[in-house]
């Protein structure tokens, strides 16, 4: 169960050595807590006087024995006490995919990850603009700086490196799955070489949910029983534009806007139909979600003012969309006829 107290100005006793507690300090004072420490059952280490009456008692466990004869006065004193995590073994990196941009497409592991980190390393894709509430580290956008330079690979993995050998639990943030163009396998590899311990925390990938929010499916059984996941980034070769087009299921293009004219006419001379039908969704999941339908034959002028980010779909599971969209709207003329019906 979770509750959602006000804590401003309150006073909150956390106990639990330093290194344990000091996620659940930040935590507390990120909320408005009046934060004191006791990092030793005996009070030895107590830095001033505590209050007579806290009200409430973080207890993080520390592994120390000794701290419930303490607990059990606060509590027989009727001071709620709350157990807290401890920060995880620290100097370690998390790689966390971070969905299409959506708070509710995060997973638990993701969240679990961002409240024991210390510093969050983040892009411009990653969904940042309500981490504030989920965590009290240090972010650092390394996707783009001011003067709206980025930071090159190899110094991201640096800083990564460089903060978990500090001691830091590192969170690398990434937009939708950190192995799905993500560059996810280089950074675990730079981990692994400088001998950290790094994990990979998988996310919702953009390449199904934004299809998704455009209502597209991108499997449909009798439709299509396959999904190719292709990087726009640069043009496809001929060979490449052959095998796609024949493959008959549906594809999926990431960072295809830059690229699109070169690939509808790619698969156009591949063979593939210009009636098939294919979609642009735009900024998934976000203000100014936007879907565009056209044909192969005619996207390039119907996507002409498209922008980034954006997932392109080709392949008959867009009709599904759009027949589901139709019946959805045939059913509310429906619902507006009975009403008008029963007025009448
Ligand atoms: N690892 C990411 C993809 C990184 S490549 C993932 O699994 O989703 C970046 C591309 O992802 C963008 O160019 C765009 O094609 C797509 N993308 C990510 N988030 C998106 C969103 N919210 N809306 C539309 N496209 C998105």
């Amino acid at each position: 169960m979770q509750l959602t107290i006000d804590l401003t100005g309150r006073d909150v006793l956390v106990t639990g050595s330093a290194h344990a507690a000091r996620q659940a300090v930040r935590r507390y004072e990120a909320a408005g807590a009046v934060v004191h420490r006791l990092s030793a059952p005996d009070g030895a280490d107590a830095d001033g006087p505590l209050p007579e009456r806290p009200f409430l008692v973080a207890a993080v466990d520390d592994g120390q024995p000794g701290w419930e004869p303490l607990l059990e006065r606060c509590r027989k004193a009727g001071i709620p006490v709350a157990s807290e995590p401890p920060a995880g073994e620290s100097g370690h990196v998390s790689l966390v995919g971070g969905g299409p941009g959506a708070l509710d497409l995060l997973t638990m592991g993701a969240v679990n990850a961002l409240r024991d980190a210390d510093v969050v390393f983040y892009d411009r894709l990653a969904p940042y603009a309500e981490l504030a509430q989920l965590t009290s580290a240090e972010m650092v956008d390394v996707g783009k700086r001011p003067g709206h330079h980025k930071v090159a690979q190899c110094d991201i993995e640096k800083l990564m490196v460089d903060a978990a050998m500090a001691g830091k639990n590192v969170v690398r943030l990434k937009g939708g799955d950190p192995y799905v163009f993500g560059r996810g396998g280089e950074e675990v590899s730079a981990c692994v070489q400088a001998g950290i311990p790094v994990r990979v925390i998988s996310g919702v990938t953009s390449a199904i949910s934004v299809p998704a929010a455009a209502g597209i499916p991108v499997t449909h059984r009798e439709v299509s029983h396959m999904f190719t996941v292709v990087s726009g980034h640069a043009p496809l070769t001929e060979k490449e534009h052959t095998h796609l087009a024949g493959l008959g299921g549906t594809i999926v293009v990431l960072m295809g806007i830059g690229t699109l004219p070169q690939l509808a006419a790619g698969l156009r001379r591949a063979g593939m139909d210009p009636a098939m039908p294919m979609a642009v969704v735009e900024r998934g999941y976000r203000p100014g979600q936007r879907t565009t339908i056209a044909e192969l034959g005619t996207i390039e002028t119907a996507a002409a003012g498209c922008t980034n980010p954006a997932v392109l779909v080709i392949g008959e599971v867009v009709r599904v969309a759009e027949a589901n969209r139709n019946h959805t709207e045939a059913t509310a003329d429906l619902n507006l006829l009975a009403a008008s019906l029963l007025e009448a």
